[in-house]
Protein backbone atom coordinates (compact mmCIF):
# COMPACT_ATOMS: atom_id res chain seq x y z
CA UNK A 1 0.00 0.00 0.00
CA UNK A 2 2.78 2.34 0.72
CA UNK A 3 6.77 2.40 0.23
CA UNK A 4 7.25 4.94 2.49
CA UNK A 5 8.76 2.44 4.86
CA UNK A 6 8.15 -0.85 6.79
CA UNK A 7 6.36 0.35 9.82
CA UNK A 8 3.56 -1.49 10.84
CA UNK A 9 0.58 1.20 10.18
CA UNK A 10 -0.38 3.58 13.23
CA UNK A 11 -4.24 3.81 12.20
CA UNK A 12 -6.14 1.05 10.89
CA UNK A 13 -9.46 1.40 9.94
CA UNK A 14 -11.65 -1.81 9.49
CA UNK A 15 -14.85 -2.34 7.43
CA UNK A 16 -16.55 0.40 9.47
CA UNK A 17 -19.79 1.53 9.00
CA UNK A 18 -22.09 4.73 10.28
CA UNK A 19 -25.45 4.99 9.88
CA UNK A 20 -27.77 7.25 10.77
CA UNK A 21 -31.20 6.46 10.54
CA UNK A 22 -31.55 5.03 7.10
CA UNK A 23 -28.55 6.71 5.77
CA UNK A 24 -25.48 5.16 5.49
CA UNK A 25 -23.13 7.66 5.86
CA UNK A 26 -20.05 5.62 6.05
CA UNK A 27 -20.63 2.24 4.30
CA UNK A 28 -18.22 -0.51 5.15
CA UNK A 29 -14.66 1.64 4.84
CA UNK A 30 -10.98 -0.38 5.39
CA UNK A 31 -7.66 1.89 5.44
CA UNK A 32 -4.58 2.23 6.88
CA UNK A 33 -2.48 5.16 7.27
CA UNK A 34 1.10 4.76 7.86
CA UNK A 35 3.49 6.86 9.89
CA UNK A 36 5.45 9.92 8.01
CA UNK A 37 2.44 9.92 5.78
CA UNK A 38 0.65 12.96 4.33
CA UNK A 39 -2.82 11.75 3.30
CA UNK A 40 -5.67 13.55 1.64
CA UNK A 41 -9.29 12.32 1.90
CA UNK A 42 -11.35 14.07 -0.59
CA UNK A 43 -14.83 13.52 -2.02
CA UNK A 44 -18.12 15.21 -3.15
CA UNK A 45 -20.19 17.00 -0.32
CA UNK A 46 -22.15 14.47 1.94
CA UNK A 47 -19.69 11.63 0.77
CA UNK A 48 -19.13 10.91 4.78
CA UNK A 49 -15.55 12.46 4.73
CA UNK A 50 -16.15 14.59 8.49
CA UNK A 51 -18.23 10.79 9.83
CA UNK A 52 -15.16 9.36 8.44
CA UNK A 53 -12.84 11.51 10.80
CA UNK A 54 -15.66 11.52 13.39
CA UNK A 55 -15.41 7.54 14.03
CA UNK A 56 -11.84 7.60 14.23
CA UNK A 57 -11.06 10.05 16.50
CA UNK A 58 -13.84 8.91 18.92
CA UNK A 59 -16.69 12.02 18.41
CA UNK A 60 -18.92 9.17 17.10
CA UNK A 61 -19.32 5.38 17.20
CA UNK A 62 -19.20 2.64 14.20
CA UNK A 63 -22.72 1.33 13.62
CA UNK A 64 -19.71 -1.91 12.54
CA UNK A 65 -16.23 -2.09 12.25
CA UNK A 66 -13.25 -1.32 14.48
CA UNK A 67 -10.70 1.20 14.61
CA UNK A 68 -6.86 0.08 15.48
CA UNK A 69 -4.57 2.32 16.76
CA UNK A 70 -0.86 1.17 17.23
CA UNK A 71 -2.32 -2.33 16.83
CA UNK A 72 -5.06 -1.74 19.32
CA UNK A 73 -8.74 -1.81 19.23
CA UNK A 74 -9.76 1.83 20.51
CA UNK A 75 -13.33 1.51 19.00
CA UNK A 76 -14.75 1.94 22.43
CA UNK A 77 -12.14 4.86 23.50
CA UNK A 78 -14.00 8.47 23.79
CA UNK A 79 -11.82 11.07 21.98
CA UNK A 80 -10.62 12.24 24.73
CA UNK A 81 -8.86 9.04 25.32
CA UNK A 82 -7.70 8.93 21.94
CA UNK A 83 -6.10 12.29 21.49
CA UNK A 84 -3.83 11.02 25.25
CA UNK A 85 -2.33 8.40 22.86
CA UNK A 86 -1.87 11.06 20.15
CA UNK A 87 -4.52 10.51 17.53
CA UNK A 88 -5.95 14.06 17.30
CA UNK A 89 -8.23 16.18 14.91
CA UNK A 90 -9.12 19.36 14.09
CA UNK A 91 -12.86 21.21 13.02
CA UNK A 92 -13.60 22.42 10.08
CA UNK A 93 -14.50 26.19 12.17
CA UNK A 94 -11.54 27.48 14.43
CA UNK A 95 -12.09 25.96 18.02
CA UNK A 96 -10.15 28.64 20.13
CA UNK A 97 -11.55 30.11 23.27
CA UNK A 98 -11.84 33.91 21.44
CA UNK A 99 -12.03 35.49 25.57
CA UNK A 100 -8.59 33.75 26.25
CA UNK A 101 -5.52 35.27 24.95
CA UNK A 102 -3.53 33.09 21.89
CA UNK A 103 -0.74 32.45 24.24
CA UNK A 104 -3.20 30.79 27.02
CA UNK A 105 -5.27 29.12 23.96
CA UNK A 106 -1.76 27.53 23.00
CA UNK A 107 -0.84 26.49 26.82
CA UNK A 108 -4.41 24.76 26.09
CA UNK A 109 -3.75 22.48 24.04
CA UNK A 110 -0.65 20.80 26.22
CA UNK A 111 -3.19 19.90 28.77
CA UNK A 112 -3.75 16.58 27.65
CA UNK A 113 -0.33 16.07 29.92
CA UNK A 114 -1.79 17.70 32.86
CA UNK A 115 -2.38 15.72 36.02
CA UNK A 116 -5.62 16.97 36.39
CA UNK A 117 -8.67 18.27 34.38
CA UNK A 118 -8.40 21.64 33.21
CA UNK A 119 -10.94 24.22 34.93
CA UNK A 120 -13.66 25.71 32.32
CA UNK A 121 -12.18 29.22 32.00
CA UNK A 122 -8.81 27.89 31.31
CA UNK A 123 -7.57 30.21 33.93
CA UNK A 124 -6.24 27.49 36.60
CA UNK A 125 -2.84 25.88 36.15
CA UNK A 126 -2.43 22.37 37.58
CA UNK A 127 0.84 22.07 36.35
CA UNK A 128 3.60 21.16 38.65
CA UNK A 129 6.47 23.56 38.44
CA UNK A 130 8.75 21.49 35.67
CA UNK A 131 5.52 20.57 33.52
CA UNK A 132 4.45 24.42 33.75
CA UNK A 133 8.01 25.27 32.31
CA UNK A 134 8.04 23.39 30.00
CA UNK A 135 4.34 24.21 28.20
CA UNK A 136 5.94 27.36 28.70
CA UNK A 137 9.09 27.02 26.59
CA UNK A 138 6.42 25.11 24.04
CA UNK A 139 4.34 27.94 23.81
CA UNK A 140 6.90 30.44 23.13
CA UNK A 141 7.63 28.00 20.52
CA UNK A 142 5.10 27.84 19.09
CA UNK A 143 4.13 31.51 19.12
CA UNK A 144 7.51 32.19 17.23
CA UNK A 145 7.12 29.81 14.63
CA UNK A 146 3.51 30.90 13.76
CA UNK A 147 4.73 34.53 14.22
CA UNK A 148 2.14 35.09 16.48
CA UNK A 149 4.41 37.11 18.94
CA UNK A 150 3.26 40.11 18.61
CA UNK A 151 -0.34 39.32 19.11
CA UNK A 152 0.73 36.78 22.17
CA UNK A 153 -1.23 38.49 24.62
CA UNK A 154 -4.09 39.49 22.75
CA UNK A 155 -7.63 37.65 23.18
CA UNK A 156 -7.76 35.05 19.98
CA UNK A 157 -11.30 36.81 19.27
CA UNK A 158 -9.29 39.79 17.80
CA UNK A 159 -7.36 37.39 14.90
CA UNK A 160 -8.60 37.54 11.70
CA UNK A 161 -10.45 34.08 10.28
CA UNK A 162 -7.37 32.71 8.55
CA UNK A 163 -5.16 33.48 11.52
CA UNK A 164 -7.68 32.02 14.09
CA UNK A 165 -7.78 28.76 11.91
CA UNK A 166 -3.94 28.52 11.97
CA UNK A 167 -4.27 28.92 16.03
CA UNK A 168 -6.55 26.35 15.89
CA UNK A 169 -3.94 23.69 13.82
CA UNK A 170 -1.18 24.66 16.25
CA UNK A 171 -3.43 24.25 19.43
CA UNK A 172 -3.81 20.92 18.22
CA UNK A 173 -0.18 20.80 17.46
CA UNK A 174 0.21 21.62 20.89
CA UNK A 175 -1.64 18.05 22.10
CA UNK A 176 1.82 16.88 20.28
CA UNK A 177 -0.15 14.07 17.93
CA UNK A 178 1.31 11.36 16.01
CA UNK A 179 -1.30 11.58 14.15
CA UNK A 180 -3.39 15.08 13.04
CA UNK A 181 -6.60 14.73 11.39
CA UNK A 182 -7.47 18.17 9.34
CA UNK A 183 -10.76 18.67 8.81
CA UNK A 184 -10.80 21.75 5.93
CA UNK A 185 -7.79 23.63 7.30
CA UNK A 186 -7.96 25.58 4.02
CA UNK A 187 -11.94 26.40 3.64
CA UNK A 188 -12.11 30.24 3.25
CA UNK A 189 -8.14 30.85 3.47
CA UNK A 190 -7.14 33.45 0.76
CA UNK A 191 -4.24 32.58 -1.47
CA UNK A 192 -1.55 33.65 0.49
CA UNK A 193 -2.83 31.75 3.52
CA UNK A 194 -3.18 28.43 1.80
CA UNK A 195 0.58 28.84 1.01
CA UNK A 196 1.09 29.50 4.61
CA UNK A 197 -0.44 26.44 5.28
CA UNK A 198 1.07 24.00 3.23
CA UNK A 199 4.54 25.22 4.61
CA UNK A 200 3.11 24.70 7.95
CA UNK A 201 1.39 21.00 6.22
CA UNK A 202 5.52 20.40 5.69
CA UNK A 203 6.72 21.42 9.12
CA UNK A 204 4.83 19.25 10.68
CA UNK A 205 5.66 16.02 8.53
CA UNK A 206 9.33 16.80 8.95
CA UNK A 207 8.64 17.04 12.75
CA UNK A 208 7.22 13.54 12.31
CA UNK A 209 3.27 14.26 12.64
CA UNK A 210 1.43 11.90 9.79
CA UNK A 211 -1.58 13.54 8.51
CA UNK A 212 -4.68 13.26 7.23
CA UNK A 213 -6.30 15.93 5.35
CA UNK A 214 -10.29 16.13 4.30
CA UNK A 215 -9.92 19.41 1.88
CA UNK A 216 -12.12 20.31 -1.19
CA UNK A 217 -8.81 22.86 -2.20
CA UNK A 218 -7.85 20.33 -4.60
CA UNK A 219 -4.51 22.05 -5.93
CA UNK A 220 -3.40 21.85 -2.32
CA UNK A 221 -4.65 18.00 -1.96
CA UNK A 222 -2.53 17.26 -5.37
CA UNK A 223 0.37 19.11 -4.54
CA UNK A 224 0.74 17.99 -0.63
CA UNK A 225 -0.16 14.99 -0.54
CA UNK A 226 1.51 11.97 -0.64
CA UNK A 227 -1.49 9.67 -1.03
CA UNK A 228 -5.14 10.41 -1.87
CA UNK A 229 -8.16 8.31 -0.50
CA UNK A 230 -11.16 9.19 -2.46
CA UNK A 231 -15.08 8.65 -0.84
CA UNK A 232 -18.27 8.76 -2.67
CA UNK A 233 -21.62 8.12 -1.15
CA UNK A 234 -19.84 6.11 1.82
CA UNK A 235 -17.89 4.20 0.04
CA UNK A 236 -14.20 4.24 -0.84
CA UNK A 237 -13.88 4.26 -4.64
CA UNK A 238 -10.38 5.02 -5.39
CA UNK A 239 -6.65 5.19 -3.67
CA UNK A 240 -3.49 5.69 -4.72
CA UNK A 241 -1.17 8.96 -5.49
CA UNK A 242 -2.68 12.41 -6.85
CA UNK A 243 -1.67 11.75 -10.18
CA UNK A 244 -3.42 8.57 -10.60
CA UNK A 245 -6.54 9.64 -8.48
CA UNK A 246 -6.59 12.74 -10.76
CA UNK A 247 -6.78 10.71 -13.94
CA UNK A 248 -9.69 8.28 -12.27
CA UNK A 249 -12.08 7.89 -14.41
CA UNK A 250 -14.69 7.05 -10.93
CA UNK A 251 -13.16 10.19 -9.65
CA UNK A 252 -13.50 12.57 -12.09
CA UNK A 253 -17.45 10.92 -12.31
CA UNK A 254 -18.06 11.34 -8.61
CA UNK A 255 -15.97 14.62 -7.91
CA UNK A 256 -13.59 16.27 -9.85
CA UNK A 257 -15.38 16.46 -12.71
CA UNK A 258 -17.96 18.76 -11.25
P1 LIG B 1 -18.86 17.91 3.35
O1 LIG B 1 -17.78 17.88 2.30
O2 LIG B 1 -20.06 18.67 2.88
O3 LIG B 1 -18.38 18.34 4.70
P2 LIG B 1 -18.79 15.10 4.16
O4 LIG B 1 -18.12 14.27 3.12
O5 LIG B 1 -17.96 15.50 5.32
O6 LIG B 1 -19.43 16.40 3.48
P3 LIG B 1 -20.62 14.06 6.11
O7 LIG B 1 -20.79 15.37 6.80
O8 LIG B 1 -19.81 13.02 6.78
O9 LIG B 1 -20.07 14.30 4.64
O10 LIG B 1 -22.08 13.50 5.83
C1 LIG B 1 -22.32 12.22 5.21
C2 LIG B 1 -23.81 11.94 5.20
O11 LIG B 1 -24.24 11.67 6.52
C3 LIG B 1 -24.66 13.09 4.67
O12 LIG B 1 -25.77 12.54 3.98
C4 LIG B 1 -25.12 13.76 5.95
O13 LIG B 1 -26.36 14.41 5.75
C5 LIG B 1 -25.28 12.56 6.90
N1 LIG B 1 -25.06 12.93 8.31
C6 LIG B 1 -23.89 13.34 8.85
N2 LIG B 1 -24.01 13.54 10.17
C7 LIG B 1 -25.30 13.22 10.47
C8 LIG B 1 -26.07 13.21 11.68
N3 LIG B 1 -25.52 13.56 12.86
N4 LIG B 1 -27.36 12.82 11.60
C9 LIG B 1 -27.92 12.45 10.43
N5 LIG B 1 -27.25 12.43 9.27
C10 LIG B 1 -25.97 12.82 9.27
Amino acid sequence: MTTLDQSPPLLEVKSVSKEFGGIRAVDDVSAEIFPGELVGLIGPNGAGKTTLFNLISGFAAPSAGTIVWKGADVSRLDAAGRARLGLVRTFQNARVFPGLTVRENLALGAHRFQAKPIHPEGRRWPLRRAEAHAAGNNVAEALARLGYENVAHAAAGVLSYGQAKRLGVAIAVMCQPSLLLLDEPAAGLNTDEVETLRQDLSIMTVSGITIVLVEHHMGLVMTACGRVIVLDAGRMIAEGPPEQIANDPAVIGAYLGA
